[in-house]
């Protein structure tokens, strides 16, 4: 046996001023997508928002329902979208926050384990790497190059074939 250790790296901004413009814009989008949020149950709206290849950005927000199940984070609404209406362009970076009614967010929002699945998927099909960064209200902003900092050792489409 032996143990096999893991490094990952994670930039940590702790003033808004020091990120990169490309991501300050892509956090306010996802700051604005959070006021389309429908989050009657948690009552925390996240927002995320997905930068493609060509430019265009697509945002998404947390669609709840009563059948708790039956809704969606804010990340995956914003991929699934951004796959459907440009099957064939690449995502180069998606941008998480979130505001809740009762309190301030102090902590970087980070991606749950079915969007990391799909984030994982987004960038085997395009073989490139999705830049997330993930902030709070008033929190750090967490940056990683590629969903293999938050997923080690993925379940991926090459784990279904005979090898
Ligand atoms: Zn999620």
């Amino acid at each position: 046996m032996k143990v096999k250790k893991l490094e990952i790296n994670i930039e940590e901004y702790t003033d808004f001023e020091e990120l990169p413009d490309e991501y300050k814009k892509l956090l306010k989008d996802a700051g604005e997508a959070t006021e389309s949020s429908y989050a009657p149950y948690s009552e925390f709206h996240v927002g995320a928002s997905v930068l493609l290849e060509n430019g265009v950005v697509i945002k998404g927000s947390n669609q709840e329902n009563s059948a708790y199940p039956s809704g969606l984070c804010a990340e995956r609404v914003a991929l699934f979208y951004a796959k459907s209406k440009y099957p064939d362009v690449a995502v180069k970076a998606i941008a998480i926050t979130a505001k809740s009614e009762h309190f301030v967010v102090n902590k970087p929002i980070t991606p749950c384990g079915s969007c990391r699945q799909v984030i994982a998927e987004t960038e085997s099909r395009q073989d490139g790497k999705i830049k997330i960064i993930m902030a709070g209200q008033k929190s750090n902003i967490l940056v990683v190059e590629g969903i293999e900092s938050l997923l080690p050792l993925v379940f991926q489409e090459d784990s279904l074939k005979k090898k």
